[in-house]
Parts: C-alpha cells; sequence; structure tokens
C-alpha cells in the first residue's frame, strides 16, 4: 500500500473521517443503500437504486470481476446491482445456472474455463490451437450465445500472466496468434468483446495493438487495467485505440497489496491516475476480483470512498455503472 499521501486527491483529514465513519455505518445500517434492499432482493423486487444521483454512496454498481458471484448475495449490501466475468471452473453449464437465476443481474461471459483447460492439458501450444475440439465447440456455442444475449464476450482469458498468478498458471501468449484473431472477429459481430488478463510488455501491447487495429468493431476489455500497466501505457493504448476498455480490479486494496500496481485506495486517487481516468471517463469500469465475501464487501467501499468519491460527478456516475449499461447491460 502506498503511504505517500501527498500524490492522493481527497486526502483531507475531515473527509476522510466522515468517509470512516460513514464505512462503520455501512456495517451497522447499511448506510451505502436503501435499507430496504436487501429485503427486496429476498422477496425478488427489483432494486430501486437512484441511477442519477451524483452520491458516490447511493449510486449503483456494475462489477466487471466477479467470477465467484459474489454480488448474487452480498451485492444488495453495498449498491452492486449487476456483475459477472467467466466461471473459473466448469464450462457453459456452471455459468448458464447463474445467468438464468439472475438474468439481467448476471454480466456473463464464456470461454474462460475453456482456454485454462486447454493451457493445463498442453501448454501454449493447445491453447492456440484453434482446431482443438473443445475450441470449435466454444466457438459455436459463444456465436448462439452471443447472438440470443446470454453473453458478452469471451473471457478472462490468461494471455500474459508471467509475473501476476500462481507459478504453474503463468503463460505468455502471443496476442496475433490465429485463435484470438478468430475469437475477436466472431464477437465483434456481435457489439461482444473478449477480456484479457494481460500485463504491460512491449511485444504483447505491439501485438494488442494489432489486433485492435484488425477489426475496429471488435472491443477488447483489459482485466485489471493491464494488472500493472503505467498511466503512460494505457493513455497511449486509449490515444491510438477507440476499442479497448479496462476494468480496475486488483488495483487497490484490499485484494491488491503492490504499490505498483494500485491506481487508488481509501484515501483517494493518485494524481496522474485520477487525471487519465477524467480524460478517458468511458473506458473505464469497476472490477473487484474479490475472493471472499469480506473482500467483496471491503472492496466496493474502498470503491466509493476512494474512487468515486474523488471524481467528477459524471465521471463517476459513467465509472460506476454508465458504461456497463451502455457498453453489456442494456444489450438485453
Ligand atoms: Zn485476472
Amino acid at each position: 500500500m502506498i503511504r505517500d499521501e501527498k500524490n492522493l486527491i481527497g486526502s483531507n483529514g475531515k473527509k476522510i473521517k466522515t468517509l470512516r465513519l460513514c464505512i462503520l455505518m455501512l456495517f451497522v445500517s447499511g448506510c451505502v443503500t436503501d435499507v430496504n434492499v436487501t429485503e427486496k432482493a429476498k422477496r425478488g423486487v427489483t432494486f430501486q437504486f437512484d441511477k442519477l444521483s451524483d452520491d458516490p454512496w447511493k449510486m449503483p454498481i456494475a462489477d466487471l470481476h466477479d467470477h465467484d458471484n459474489y454480488a448474487e448475495i452480498n451485492g444488495a449490501k453495498v449498491g452492486v446491482f449487476w456483475a459477472g466475468l467467466g466461471t473459473k471452473r466448469g464450462g457453459r453449464d456452471n455459468w448458464l445456472v447463474i445467468k438464468n437465476r439472475l438474468g439481467a443481474r448476471r454480466i456473463a461471459w464464456s470461454g474462460q474455463h475453456e482456454f485454462n483447460r486447454l493451457f493445463f492439458s498442453g501448454g501454449v501450444e493447445r491453447m492456440l490451437d484453434a482446431e482443438e475440439p473443445l475450441l470449435k465447440t466454444l466457438y459455436n456455442e459463444s456465436e448462439s450465445d452471443l447472438k440470443s444475449g446470454l453473453i458478452v464476450g469471451i473471457g478472462e482469458i490468461f494471455v500474459n500472466n508471467k509475473n501476476s498468478s500462481s507459478v504453474n498458471f503463468r503463460r505468455k501468449a502471443p496476442l496475433n496468434a490465429p485463435v484470438f484473431k478468430k475469437f475477436f472477429d466472431l464477437v465483434s459481430k456481435y457489439d461482444g468483446f473478449l477480456s484479457f488478463h494481460m500485463e504491460g510488455d512491449q511485444d504483447s501491447l505491439e501485438q494488442l495493438s494489432e489486433l485492435l487495429l484488425s477489426n475496429r468493431k471488435g472491443r477488447i476489455l483489459l482485466n485489471h487495467c493491464g494488472v500493472a500497466m503505467s498511466v503512460v501505457q494505457l493513455r497511449r493504448l486509449f490515444e491510438a485505440h477507440s476499442n479497448v476498455f479496462c476494468e480496475l480490479s486488483y488495483r487497490y486494496p484490499p485484494m491488491n497489496k503492490k504499490s505498483e500496481r494500485e491506481i487508488f485506495n481509501l484515501q483517494g486517487i493518485h494524481q496522474n491516475w485520477r487525471d487519465l481516468i477524467e480524460s478517458y471517463a468511458d473506458r473505464f469500469l469497476i472490477g473487484t476480483d474479490a475472493s471472499s465475501k469480506s473482500s467483496f464487501i471491503e472492496a466496493i467501499q474502498v470503491v466509493r470512498a476512494g474512487l468515486l468519491s474523488n471524481l467528477k460527478p459524471e465521471t463517476a456516475r459513467k465509472i460506476a455503472w454508465e458504461n456497463a449499461a451502455h457498453l453489456f447491460i442494456l444489450r438485453e
């Protein structure tokens, strides 16, 4: 965690005190959202958030990195109304059950399991073999699921996680491999996305640019905003390509513990990141990548206190949910 508060926006003592009080109150009274939301959720009543609110504690949030579906049970407590990404284990059967249960509240993605399964059985080479029956099935099923609006894209696909995963999970795959182009062209036909877990090596960035340029209708969501990509690297990508977006999971506490990855924390946003987010407000989305109920709840508190509270209200609304609504949710 970065402790140099001079570089943080919003680090005045009074505000932090208030926010800390609010966080404490959250546990006691549910101050983030309407206290009836949990009850309503139990009865299956549609959540009623104040979508037009400029208040960072009242606007709904879309979480674009919720593999384990923490939002279903815990979302109402913290105002996460929509959430999703690929499931870690199991293929279509697994995510479809959740999607059928939650409808528009689940932002479903296919393919994470299939690419990983091939990697574990035959390394990068097998994962990139477009002729693999598993990938052919994935392609065909994804096409009909994109068409019907069940899924918004394919991912999280791990293409470069050399320094950001457990050792047996690490890999670096060339993004100019034909298999990625094939799936990129597929999602482009249905206004869909590929989502990549990709570290910012120069060659990976060049291959990503090549892919983005190859089809301007195809779009890519960078998970974790490029893991440890710098402001400069992301700014270059955003400037060059209108079809790349990123979600902020693992770039803030409690999940992230490495200062070089941190974009914001409970006290505020690092100045250079704040400038980039304000300049490219249409490109950023929220993600949690939580590993437990408590880390999910804590992550959303940090998002509201550290990020949303320190952006222009219209930027905060975009990042909290409007971008997601525009890109993923209002498609159905
Ligand atoms: Zn990831």
